[in-house]
């Protein structure tokens, strides 16, 4: 490889590889953990397992979704699990796997199984619940204890609206049920102003009563469907964060070393969370932990990006592990930036859909 890495490790220098005394890089026990140049550990890898969705979300996805990739494209699961130990290797404790539609994906148990057995201290998947009377159950055998649910509205026509033909019945069936399996549930709802503001306080009492988390996210301009939907009906987190605060105290939480860029809060007599995202309101990319996989086996640094790096040519190109781990840490310490860049220039969007990046 043609990538030089020092070995002393200082703020302002990049860490390489240990090796062990036989003078062989040993991956799993001495590769230095993932970091950036701006000080930052990441500890949190996001996987898309797949840009297939059952849904077609206004903010998240065009109308007719977007083109496919061709599968010779896309990691095959022994190269995903390769990808996995590695990343776990470079000290990433907390995964999660998203989409499009996870839940689409034929071999998401075994992924979870796989994560299991690597010793994931975090392990979560981001579904719309649509396939989840299926799954639930599967998916808790195999050790997933977290998932997050997409849920931006509890009035059936909005649901539907918001998710271009979505029923809401049959993803509340699937949040029944998974409630019986899977211990830690968080509903995700993306802020629009015209279709869920007004409803926040109901969403809340609704999670409240119920035993969920739930974060507000503000919409990121990300692809036509977010520079629409933000220049449509952008609200900002303090927005529903007030209207919660006309019935609820609200109890700041605090925060852990590698939480993710939600302020939480906790409401007194209820076991569940309320979180805010801002990435447009309060930039909080200072915290970032995380970069992103891509079904076709691309590293994304920072959402809103449009390139990141291809791992799928090194990982067919014979790669050994080793390699692959040198060049994920030289790569991250290099072009993982400061901070994402929605702000910068009002209305444009950054030209990547959700759907593929996994949010
Ligand atoms: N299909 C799954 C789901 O519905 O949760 C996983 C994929 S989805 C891309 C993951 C998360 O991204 C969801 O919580 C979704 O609401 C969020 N998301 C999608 N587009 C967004 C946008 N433009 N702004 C903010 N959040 C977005």
């Amino acid at each position: 490889m043609g990538y030089v890495c020092c070995t002393r490790r200082g703020a302002a220098l990049e860490p390489g590889i240990a090796h062990n005394k036989a003078g062989t890089a040993d991956l799993a026990q001495s590769a230095p953990d993932l970091h950036d140049r701006f000080g930052r550990r990441i500890s949190y890898l996001r996987v898309s397992l797949t840009e297939h969705c059952n849904l077609r979300c206004q903010y998240c996805s065009p109308e007719d979704g977007t083109p496919l990739f061709a599968r010779k494209d896309h990691l095959a699961p022994d190269e995903l699990d390769r990808l996995l130990g590695v990343f776990h290797a470079l000290g990433v404790r907390h995964m999660r796997f998203t989409g499009g539609e996870p839940l689409l994906y034929p071999w998401l148990v075994d992924r979870v199984a796989r994560a299991r057995d690597l010793g994931v201290e975090k392990l979560s998947v981001s579904t719309n619940g649509y396939l989840l009377d299926r799954l639930a159950q599967p998916l808790a055998q195999a050790g997933l204890r977290r998932i997050n649910m997409s849920l931006d509205s509890l009035s059936a026509e909005r649901f539907s609206r918001i998710t271009r033909g979505g029923d809401l019945r049959r993803v509340l069936r699937g949040l029944f049920l998974a409630r019986d399996c899977i211990p830690h549930i968080k509903l995700n709802v993306v802020l629009l102003k015209d279709e869920n503001l007004d409803e926040v306080p109901e969403l809340v009492g609704f999670a409240l009563r119920e035993g969920f988390d739930i974060q507000f996210i503000e919409t990121m301009p990300l692809g036509i469907a977010g520079s629409v939907s933000r220049a449509q009906s952008y609200a900002s987190v303090a927005e529903a964060e007030e209207r919660i605060r006309r019935s609820h105290a609200l109890e700041a939480r605090p925060r852990a070393a590698d939480d993710g860029p939600a302020r939480r809060f906790g409401v007194a007599g209820y076991a569940g969370e309320i979180g805010f995202i801002s990435p447009i309101s309060q930039n909080f990319c200072a915290g970032c932990n995380r970069v992103r996989l891509t079904s076709t086996g691309r590293l994304v640094y920072c959402l809103g990006q449009e390139d990141g790096v291809d791992l799928l040519g090194p990982l067919r190109g014979g790669f050994t592990d080793e390699a692959l781990a040198d060049f994920i840490r030289h790569k991250v310490w290099h072009e993982k930036p400061e901070r994402h860049t929605f702000n910068d220039e009002p209305g444009r969007a950054a030209p990547v859909y959700m759907m593929r990046l996994g949010g």
